[in-house]
């Protein structure tokens, strides 16, 4: 069966998901496809990959790792998530990350690498997932083409809906190589650094604080 996008319903915007995952099959005709779109690219670029033990496969691979792994977050279903009752009410801020951040720029096409850490106030009411998942969940919406001010909304908005808490706060600290390895070409160490904060952690100054105070720790507990 060939693949068309337009056979698609749903959004088409670079960092949403597909409004149905879509299966194995389907997905190795998207890569099919691509890989000969690919090849065309290297022949208007001039590299002989018919001929060139370097390039011969890489169209292939390159299509693959689009559709498999960079933009894996749009065709497939969110993780899932095992929830359980919040049964002592805990009610105190929890604090996790570094997450592993790996994404892709929309603006052109390179890595975008770093930090997560999530926030969460929880409800006597609401939920609470297994530590476990907030990788997931980071990773699911970092395998898209991305800006960092949307990805950090996301991720946080999804939070929100899954685990009905109080107040939320994501914050990704990321080296972006569109600013590292062309344009201005900065150093390896320049950063961009952003917080969503949503809830109880959008309004109190002191949550905001002790959230900030917990990624320190945890940075440097992670460098040791
Ligand atoms: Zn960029």
């Amino acid at each position: 069966m060939n693949f068309h996008a337009r056979d698609v319903k749903g959004p088409r915007l670079c960092n949403e998901a597909l409004d149905e995952p879509i299966d194995e099959s389907d997905r190795r005709s998207m890569t099919d496809q691509a890989a000969q779109k690919l090849a065309e690219l290297f022949d208007i670029l001039k590299i002989d990959h018919a001929n060139d033990h370097n390039t011969r496969e890489t169209p292939k691979r390159v299509a693959k790792m689009f559709v498999e792994e960079i933009l894996a977050g749009r065709y497939t279903a969110p993780p899932r998530i095992t929830e359980f009752e919040n049964a002592l009410a805990y009610d105190q801020l929890i604090v996790t990350g570094p997450i592993e951040l790996r994404s892709m720029c929309a603006h052109h096409l390179m890595p975008i690498y770093g930090s997560a850490y999530v926030g969460i106030l929880p409800s006597a009411e609401g939920k609470i997932i297994g530590l476990s998942k907030y990788d997931r969940i980071v990773e699911y919406f970092a395998s898209r083409l991305q800006i960092q001010e949307e990805l950090v909304k996301q991720i946080g908005q999804y939070i929100e809906d899954v685990t009905k808490p109080r107040g939320v706060a994501v914050r990704i600290s990321a080296v972006h190589m569109c600013k590292t390895q062309r344009g201005v070409r900065a150093s390896r160490r320049s950063r961009m650094v952003n917080t969503y904060y949503w809830g109880e952690l959008a309004v109190r100054q002191d949550l905001k604080r002790e959230f900030l105070d917990e990624c320190i720790a945890l940075d440097r507990a992670a460098s040791d």
